[in-house]
């Protein structure tokens, strides 16, 4: 265990009445944070009160967007207790993340430690109600103030709690989604689409609400240079599966390594389904999707966990999938995902923490 200073607060937060709509409308009542500078490194590893953070105005965060995050889940258990899902997966994408911009990497045990340690502190937030669970968000921050494009000299590291419940309005049901292609999310050979970089989501959020005002909850994002290949859903990996094959695109530098695309496709192996990681074309997906060949399709990713796809709709042409209801596969997948989460299956990887 790592030591470091503990400050409680001496005003603790009402809890959210429902928590089971909520994602990211409250936060715990603590945060632990550490900053770095070049002569010190990381150092003042503390947990503190929630509070507000102040930033220089030309801080290279606020500037130049230099800024990672992850963020990963705790859920209590049937018996009261609680624990984290693949969190060292999530450290170490975040310092993979870091190095893609520039920013020094953390102590992974360190982070583990602060992870479990403000769960513990703030354990009253971890809600017990069906399909709710604790999101613990990790976050770095360039903080020097600058002008010049270069990296920050120093930074801010912090973690904190948000208990949330399903993260779409519509809960599990599948989901609408328009495949674009006037924008791109990731640019493929060179971009950071691979980093959990705050800069993919702003240039995410157009082609967002474009779609929110078209009536689809969801962007199938396809590949910067074909405008073809399916790369990602919102902010999931994708999945179909098509005539018995089931596939996901395989990774690069414009997709996210979901730990969640992990987990299902070690589940689908041991399962014998023999999932594989190909370039799927959306004329491939929307040819399926005509003569019935598409069997399902969904996303995957630690907010919405597993998300089924209920209509694609590509050039103006849509095509519903297992009649627009929640595919044998997806379900399967969703319950044993969530039996792993909740502890209520045996957990022969170890990823519970
Ligand atoms: N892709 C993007 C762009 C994401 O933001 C996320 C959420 N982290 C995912 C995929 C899914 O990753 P994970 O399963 O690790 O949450």
């Amino acid at each position: 265990m790592h030591a470091f200073p503990v400050r409680l607060t001496e005003s603790p937060k009402p809890l959210p009445k429902d928590v089971s709509k909520s994602f990211g409308d409250a936060y715990g009542d603590h945060m632990f944070l550490m900053d770095y500078d070049r002569e010190r490194g990381w150092h003042d590893a503390r947990i503190e009160p929630f509070r507000n953070i102040s930033l220089h105005p030309s801080a290279a965060v606020v500037q130049y967007a230099q800024t990672i995050f992850d963020g990963s889940k705790g859920y209590r258990r049937a018996d009261g207790g609680i624990h984290l899902f693949r969190p060292q997966v999530h450290v170490e994408r975040l310092n993979r993340s870091a190095a893609r911009l520039c920013m020094p990497p953390v102590d992974p045990d360190l982070v583990l430690d602060a992870m479990l340690r403000l769960t513990r502190i703030d354990s009253r937030w971890v809600p017990s109600e069906p399909g709710t669970a604790i999101y613990v968000r990790q976050t770095m921050i360039g903080t020097e103030g600058l002008m010049v494009v270069r990296p920050s000299n120093t930074y801010t590291f912090m973690i904190f709690l948000s208990p949330v419940g399903s993260y779409y309005a519509q809960g599990a049901g599948p989901v609408r989604i328009l495949a674009t292609e006037a924008r791109v999310r990731a640019a493929a050979n060179g971009g950071i689409g691979t980093a959990k970089a705050g800069a993919n989501y702003a240039a995410s959020l157009l082609a967002g609400v474009e779609a929110h005002a078209g009536g689809f909850s969801q962007v199938l994002w396809l590949d910067s240079i074909h405008r073809r290949y399916l790369e990602e859903v919102g902010t999931m990996n994708i999945f179909v599966k098509i005539g018995g094959e089931v596939v996901t695109p395989p990774l690069g530098d414009s997709i996210l390594p979901g730990v969640t695309r992990d987990s299902a496709l070690t589940l689908m192996r041991e399962w014998g389904l023999a999932p594989s990681e190909r370039p799927i074309d959306i004329e491939e997906v929307m040819a399926a999707g005509r003569d019935g060949r598409l069997e399902e399709m969904w996303g995957v990713g630690t907010a919405a966990v597993v998300s089924p796809v209920g209509e694609l709709t590509y050039r103006g042409e849509s095509v519903a999938i297992n009649g627009g209801r929640t595919g044998p596969l997806v379900q399967r997948l969703y319950d044993a995902v969530t039996a792993l989460q909740y502890g209520k299956a045996p957990d022969p990887y170890g990823w519970r923490v």
